[in-house]
Parts: C-alpha cells; structure tokens; sequence
C-alpha cells in the first residue's frame, strides 16, 4: 500500500500515520520529523531547514524532494510507504509522481484528513511530543507518566514551532494556499479520500480502514 496523508496542522496526521504503518506494517515517513530530528542532531541537512522550520515557511523543493527521493530507495519501502507532511505543494506532488514512475511504485491513494479550523488550532496548540521516537500525545491525552512516552521512554515535550502563535498561523496559511490545491490534484487523478477527521483518533481510524477497504492496489 502506497499512500499519502495530509490535511491541515493539527488534523492529526501523525497519530494517524502511526496507526496506519502498524496496520498494514508500512513506514509512515514524516518529512517534518525527519527535518526536525536532523535539527536535533545538528546535521547540514538540520543546519540548511532550520531557519525555515522555526520561522513556519516551507523548506525549498530541492532538499525535500532529494530528502524524501533518498528514503523512498531506502529497503523497508519495499512492500509500500505512507507520507505524511509531503507533498505540500503542486511542484512536490509532480516530484512524487516522477519519483514513484522511477520507482515503478505508484501511489494508491491521497488521504485528506478535513477538520474545522477551530478543531485543528486546539489540537496543535496542545500538542506534546516525544523528542526520541516522535509519538504524538495531547495536554488532554498525555502519557501515562507526567512527560515520559508510553511507547520508549523518550522525553515528551512541545514542538518548538507550535509554541510561536504567529509562526502557526502563518503554517496555516500556507496550508490553506499551497498544500490544500492539492485536493484538486489527486480528485483528477481519482486518487482523493476524504476522510471526516472530527472525533477520537479511533473513531478516525476506524474511517480510514473502512475507505482503504475499497481502495485496490495497482
Ligand atoms: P510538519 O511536521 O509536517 O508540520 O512540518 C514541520 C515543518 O517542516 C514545516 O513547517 C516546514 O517548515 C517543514 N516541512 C515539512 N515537510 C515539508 C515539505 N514537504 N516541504 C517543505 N517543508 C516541509
């Protein structure tokens, strides 16, 4: 299965990304966890995005389609993928396209998670997550021990660019303007799922496994 997922901030693209790579055992690769981990560890590729990340605009075409090019030839991609957080843009969904007829690899289907403005501002403005494997949690939905992730272990703390109010909504904007035409895009290439993305992240991803059920593999 190959996929991708996108909606706006806080639609909960992570939590479900997690879900669905346990199910039918894919990686759900995050290009914004991969940039912010290399920030972390202080890589040239964290040391050219970082100034884009923190500042909420998007990291050039350039490094991400090479970023997301190198991992997609990576071996565990082999019985399929799902991205989360890429493409972003019409020029990045071409770069998939070009990139999976490379591959001989293409995509099964685009998930778009719709959620209310007003439901994504609250999700990311409580938003928590774990600085070692990137699990998300929620001030209403921590983790069992005060900041310690239920899964490994690793410190549970805020995104460094979800608490920058003026930095979210100019994320938001950007989702609106540039990653949002790609509904468009993918409904042309009758590859669009709408998924309801109102509720628990069960009751979400009880949707998503009953619309992934008619979607054949090519
Ligand atoms: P996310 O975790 O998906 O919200 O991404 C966090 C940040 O990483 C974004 O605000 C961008 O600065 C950068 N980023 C992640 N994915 C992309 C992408 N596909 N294209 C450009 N920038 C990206």
């Amino acid at each position: 299965m190959r996929l991708v997922i996108f909606g706006p901030q806080g639609a909960g693209k992570g939590t479900q990304g997690s879900l669905i790579s346990e199910e039918w055992g894919i990686p759900a690769i995050s290009t914004g966890d991969i940039f912010r981990w290399s920030i972390a560890q202080g890589t040239d590729l964290g040391g050219d995005v970082k100034v884009y990340v923190d500042n909420g605009d998007l990291v050039p075409d350039r490094l991400t389609v090479r970023l997301v090019r190198d991992r997609l030839a990576q071996e565990d991609t082999a019985s399929g993928w799902l991205l989360d957080g890429f493409p972003r843009n019409i020029g990045q969904a071409e770069a998939l396209d070009r990139l999976s007829a490379d591959l001989d690899a293409s995509l099964d289907a685009a998930l778009l998670l719709e959620v209310p403005e007003d439901v994504s501002l609250h999700r990311i403005l409580g938003r928590r997550v774990c600085s070692s494997c990137g699990r998300n949690y929620h001030v209403d939905v921590p983790p069992k021990e005060d900041s310690v992730c239920d899964a490994c272990g690793g410190e549970v703390v805020e995104r460094s660019d979800d608490n920058d109010k003026e930095a979210i909504r100019k994320r938001l904007r950007t989702y609106y303007d540039e990653t949002a035409p790609l509904a468009d895009f993918y409904e042309e290439h009758g590859l669009l799922r709408r998924i309801d993305g109102k509720g628990s992240p069960g009751a979400i991803f009880e949707r998503i496994k009953r619309d992934l059920k008619r979607v054949s593999h090519r």
